[in-house]
């Protein structure tokens, strides 16, 4: 009993009162994609597999978060369907105590062979990346012809039950914005909620993408006033601020971390393929984990680690005051 009352006071909180409850894991750094807002042509400068975090490692990391209050887990990447039996490492996560939310962030390109395993393995729910619904334009945005697996997927998992599925379009000036309002349409049809996210200058490909960035405030209220949204709350929405569809229940977000930042409310950390913790999307405060747990750190002194981490917690990103500062690429923090 005594125990059960000292687990349950542990918490993760950081010297600017968030508390954390949140984690974002990226399985793998590699791609099947080439979006060129995240992930540079030809680049190829992976983590070596033997830097990869095994499934033991995660397992023990993620369960030390969830002694500490981490409720929720986003498996994300890269592409995270690209890694060797995601399903079983899903499965093993999703049987933590504590933890309530296992989701997944994917292209969706591989997913229609792997949603059912993905379900049994009790993944709750899916975020699908899809920028476009047009062939040519996704090939060009993404360097591969593959629409039509992304849409399969997509089928196979409102098939397999995935609700709410939510798309996530990035929404570009001169690239894409002519396809809100189809991709709202597209998403009433399906029953997939939507959310639209502003571009942000991580690495050498976001900064230069940050030319086609389009603030998100004037078209949220456009779409409210043509389809009489209102305002709503979907659980587990994270950052996204939005809006519901009166008849079909529709939501549709907006992540605006360029025009309006969320971080006074952020709850979240991140851990990159090779087990680096990052504190913040936007900055470089960060703690390798992967050399503490290949050098026999006991389960204890890894809760006080991450308890102590949580102070290097930054404020808030800089992406409009300094977007030169963050070198990494969104495909490695796990975005
Ligand atoms: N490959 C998976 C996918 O695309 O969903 C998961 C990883 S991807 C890095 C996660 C999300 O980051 C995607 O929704 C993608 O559109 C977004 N993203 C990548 N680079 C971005 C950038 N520079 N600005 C805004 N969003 C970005
Ligand atoms: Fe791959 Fe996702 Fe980055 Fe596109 S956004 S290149 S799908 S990691």
């Amino acid at each position: 009993m005594a125990e059960i009352q000292h687990t349950k006071k542990k918490k993760l909180v950081d010297q600017f009162g968030r508390h954390i409850s949140y984690v974002r894991l990226s399985v793998i750094d590699k791609c099947n994609l080439r979006c060129f807002y995240c992930m540079p042509k030809g680049y190829r400068d992976f983590e070596a597999k033997s830097n990869y975090l095994t499934f033991d490692e995660i397992e023990r990391i993620i369960k030390a978060f969830a002694n500490l209050g981490v409720s929720r887990l986003r498996l994300t990447g890269g592409e995270p369907l690209a890694r060797k039996n995601l399903p079983e490492l899903a499965a093993r996560l999703s049987a933590l105590p504590g933890l309530d939310d296992l989701s997944l962030s994917t292209n969706a390109v591989l997913l229609e062979h792997q949603v059912d395993a993905l379900k049994q393995a009790g993944v709750d729910r899916l975020n699908v990346s899809l920028d476009t619904l047009d062939p040519g334009r996704f090939a060009r945005i993404t360097g591969n012809d593959e629409l039509a697996s992304v849409l399969a997927g997509l089928k196979k998992a409102k098939q397999a039950g995935f609700s709410p599925l939510k798309i996530n379009m990035v929404v570009m000036k001169g690239v894409n914005d002519d396809e809100i309002i189809p991709m709202v349409d597209y998403c009433l049809e399906h029953g997939f909620s939507l959310r639209f996210i502003e571009t942000m200058p991580m690495g050498d490909t976001g900064r230069d993408a940050s030319q086609n960035y389009l603030d998100l405030g004037p078209i949220k209220q456009d779409l409210q006033e043509r389809y009489g949204l209102v305002p709503g709350i979907l659980p587990g929405g994270g950052p996204a601020n939005y809006l519901r569809h009166r008849e079909t229940d529709l939501y549709i977000g907006f992540i605006t971390p360029m025009s309006q930042h969320f971080c006074a409310s952020c709850n979240r950390v991140r851990i990159s393929v090779n087990g680096t913790l990052f504190l913040c999307l936007g900055q470089e405060h960060s703690l390798e984990l992967r050399p503490l747990l290949r050098e026999g750190i006991s389960d204890e002194e890894l809760e006080k680690v991450l308890v102590k981490a949580m102070d290097l917690k930054p404020e808030r990103h800089e992406f409009s005051d300094k977007p030169g500062q963050s070198n990494r690429l969104m495909s490695f923090t796990g975005g």
